[in-house]
Formats: C-alpha cells, sequence, structure tokens
C-alpha cells in the first residue's frame, strides 16, 4: 500500500518505530525519520539476522548452528497497514514489523511469520482464533529499585487514586493507540496494577500486546513513574502474567462452549485436550525464562502444576465456560502459564499448534480439577497424576523438545536458536543468586 507519509509529518510525526520481539520478548526496534518511512515500507531496513539469538543479557549466543557468525543482513519490513501515532509520545508512530530475507522473502527466524503460519492453518480447517492478553505490571516510582506507588489495598479503588494521573493516561492512550482494553484494576500485589486487551485474532492480539506495553511506558514516563512487566520484580513477591485467553469457533459457533453441561465437548474438548497434552511444552515458549520459572510457584495464582480446570484460578489453563446469562461467546481458555518474557507471537504460534493438533487427533480431555493440588500430599497428586510443570531450564528445554506441536510451531530453524537463547540465559544466571536473575530481568519488558 502506498503510505501517506506527508500525511503522517503533518501530525507532527518525526520518527517511525519498527517494533518487534525477540525470543525472550523483549521488544527491540529501529526507528526511520517519517520522510523514509515509504522507502522503509518498499524495501525495510536493514537489521542483523543475530537478534534471534539475543539472550536476556544483551548478549549473543553463537551456539547455534544456523547463525554461527557474526555475519549477514536481513530486512526489517514494517506492516504499513498497522503504523500508529502514539499519543502518548507525538513525534514518533509505532509500528510492528516482519523480519524478511535480504530479498523480502519470509525468513524462518520470524516470530510473526510463524504465527501467521498457525492461523492460516486453522483457517485451512475452517477455524478462526479469538486471543486477548491481560497485562499484570508493577508500578514504581524510582528507576533504581523497585519502590511501589501505591500500597493497596488489591482491587481498591483508592489503590488507583494513589496513580489517579497515570491511569488516566493509561486508559486514555490504549485508546487513542486502538488498543480497546477491557478491564483496569488494582491487582493483588504490592504496586501491581492489571489492564486485560479485548480479544483480537491472534496477530493483531500479539501486536497489541507490544503496543500496549510501549503505551504504558510512555504514560508512566509522563508522570515520573516506571512499570515493570517483568514475570517477578523481586525475587520473593507476586508475580505479573500476561495471561492468555483463547476461543476457537467454526464461522460462528464457538467450540468452546461449554453446551449445558459446564465443561466443552466434541472439538472444543479435543482443543484444551491438546493445551493440556502439551502444557509443558507451551510453557516453555510462554513463559520461557528464568524469572518465569520462580514466579511459577504453587499458591500464586501462576499455574504451577499441570491441570486444568473450570474457572480455577490456581490452573495454569483455567476453562471459562459460556452461560445463559453471557452468552457462548464468552467461552475460552486462559494460559495462566505466560508472562511478558514470552515472545507473544510464539506463545500464540504454540498454543493453536497444540490446540489445532488436539483437534486434529482427537486429543481426550482429562477430568478438571478444581481444588489447587499444592494443597495435597504428593500421595495424592501422584494418584491424580497430577506433577509441577517444568521448574529448571533443563526441564523446560526437555519439555519443549518433547511436544512436536510446539515444536512445529516454531520450526527447525527458529527452535535451535530459542533453545540456544535459553541455554545461554541459563548459563547466566547458574552464576548469579535468584535475586540477582529477577533484578537482571526488571526492567527488561
Ligand atoms: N499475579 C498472578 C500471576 O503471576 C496472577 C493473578 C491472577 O490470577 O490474576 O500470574
Ligand atoms: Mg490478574
Amino acid at each position: 500500500m502506498t503510505v501517506d507519509v506527508a500525511r503522517l509529518q503533518n501530525t507532527g510525526v518525526a520518527g517511525v518505530t519498527i517494533a518487534w520481539a525477540d525470543n525472550s520478548g523483549i521488544p527491540r526496534s529501529r526507528t526511520v525519520p517519517a520522510a523514509a518511512f515509504g522507502d522503509a515500507v518498499r524495501h525495510g531496513v536493514g537489521i542483523t539476522p543475530l537478534f534471534a539469538v539475543f539472550d536476556s543479557h544483551d548478549g549473543i549466543t553463537f551456539a547455534h548452528d544456523g547463525l554461527p557468525n557474526p555475519s549477514g543482513d536481513i530486512r526489517l519490513i514494517p506492516d504499513s497497514d498497522r503504523v500508529t501515532p502514539l499519543a502518548g509520545q507525538p513525534a514518533f508512530a509505532w509500528v510492528p514489523g516482519r523480519q524478511a530475507g535480504p530479498d523480502g522473502a519470509p525468513w524462518p527466524y520470524d516470530q510473526r511469520t510463524r504465527l501467521e503460519a498457525q492461523v492460516a492453518r486453522a483457517a485451512a480447517a475452517g477455524l478462526s482464533v479469538r486471543a486477548g492478553f491481560e497485562l499484570e505490571f508493577f508500578v514504581s516510582l524510582s528507576d533504581d529499585g523497585p519502590l511501589g506507588a501505591h500500597d493497596g489495598p488489591a482491587y481498591s479503588p483508592h489503590a488507583l487514586l494513589q496513580v489517579d494521573d497515570f491511569a488516566a493516561d493509561v486508559l486514555r492512550g490504549l485508546a487513542a493507540n486502538g488498543v480497546p482494553a477491557g478491564q483496569f484494576h488494582a491487582e493483588y500485589g504490592p504496586s501491581q496494577l492489571e489492564v486485560s486487551l479485548a480479544p483480537a485474532d491472534p496477530v493483531t492480539a500479539a501486536d497489541r500486546q507490544l503496543l500496549a506495553r510501549q503505551t504504558i511506558h510512555a504514560a508512566a514516563r509522563a508522570h515520573g513513574l516506571r512499570v515493570s512487566f517483568a514475570p517477578l520484580v523481586t525475587a520473593d513477591g507476586v508475580g505479573n502474567g500476561l495471561h492468555l485467553h483463547v476461543s476457537v469457533s467454526r464461522g460462528s459457533e464457538n467450540l468452546l462452549a461449554d453446551a449445558g453441561k459446564g465443561v466443552p465437548e466434541g472439538q472444543g474438548a479435543s482443543f484444551l485436550g491438546g493445551l493440556v497434552r502439551d502444557l509443558p511444552g507451551i510453557a516453555g515458549v510462554s513463559a520461557p525464562s528464568v524469572p518465569s520459572l520462580l514466579r511459577r510457584r504453587p499458591g500464586y495464582f501462576a499455574g504451577a502444576y499441570r491441570f486444568w480446570g473450570v474457572e480455577n484460578r490456581e490452573a495454569p489453563l483455567r476453562y471459562v465456560p459460556s452461560s445463559p446469562f453471557l452468552g457462548a461467546g464468552r467461552a475460552n481458555v486462559e494460559l495462566k502459564a505466560s508472562d511478558a518474557s514470552g515472545n507473544p507471537y510464539l506463545a500464540l504460534a504454540a498454543v493453536l499448534s497444540a490446540g489445532l493438533a488436539g483437534i486434529d487427533d482427537g486429543a481426550p480431555l482429562p477430568p478438571p480439577v478444581q481444588d489447587d493440588p499444592g494443597t495435597w500430599t504428593d500421595a495424592q497428586r501422584t494418584e491424580k497424576g497430577i506433577a509441577l510443570l517444568p521448574s529448571t531450564p533443563e526441564e523446560a528445554e526437555r519439555a519443549l523438545l518433547a511436544s512436536p506441536a510446539v515444536a512445529a510451531a516454531l520450526g527447525e530453524p527458529l527452535l535451535g536458536a530459542f533453545t540456544a537463547v535459553r541455554r545461554s540465559d541459563a548459563a547466566w544466571a547458574a552464576d548469579h543468586t535468584p535475586e540477582e536473575t529477577v533484578a537482571a530481568h526488571r526492567w527488561l519488558y
């Protein structure tokens, strides 16, 4: 499409930031002057392929065979349909980018392209998916350490009042930037807030998750605050999840609707069964960092054990049924093993791949668990076949590689780069205390 550069400039935009998320969920970008944006749309801008092997500490690992040295150049091509002049940064516009080969052809390490492939696979099967993220974040008065900007109480309007101007700019900024929000509240953790985003098609949902973070960071800056989306802000505190809600439909029929029995049936049950089956591998993509593993403790609503439940907030897969009052459209499943260190495109690609595989081969759905298995004895958990999700980087990698659906979602080259990054992060963490590791990730997202 033709980009109206003059119009962009007339609205006061000096630069357009082309953003993507790396394999650790860290937003990366290149900004071009507004006058050069038309050329960027046609030819992309040059970037190094090594962003695929950047670790969480801005180190570059050469342990992946496909990207063994510093040579090469790829193109970062903005999705020109999605240029958004930023309400909170009036001199800038924002646009999601796609990493392409030197000739503009699809590049196997591009996360957004991987998600598009799963969306196309769903479409070929006559299915469409809707998705939306919830963003939890910590609001800090200080850049140096986490210094809470509100002291609760949890869910209280009086907590929000302590960050009133900032909260208003979050809502205004999201609306102005075309990111429809659902709800906004003071969350359970100290100085924690949460905003949920309205459901959209998967690629839009992932784009909006990135844009929402940019918007919230800008609103915080405008009020002398800083926000952390990190899985943990302190090693012993409440975590920040970026829970992911997903539903799957055939035409206008939501397959996850419960048909009156409170649990999904037929292909909806198989979709959820596929998610349960591949959950350890999915979590290795949607919550992949060392702090993700530290966050996943029993009793924190962060989904420590492998099971699903109906409206069970301790479950990593929380099924939200439809109801006569709210209609069939409401039914969805929430993945709680999802946080800001998960690339949103890859997290969704892994979820779609696992769910669609479940439909393809009629994956069985085990019975729901309504309790918190963390309160059970080891013997009770063994009897019900419920184990912890991976809690070490080694277990997480094994689970990832053992999941054909998740491995296929990433594809061989990207899977190799992704696991190399995880190993590089794990090696860093092995030389540091959990507190140091959490601190090193605090402001990355
Ligand atoms: N803060 C929790 C987490 O780490 C989630 C709390 C909730 O259920 O909203 O995911
Ligand atoms: Mg929450």
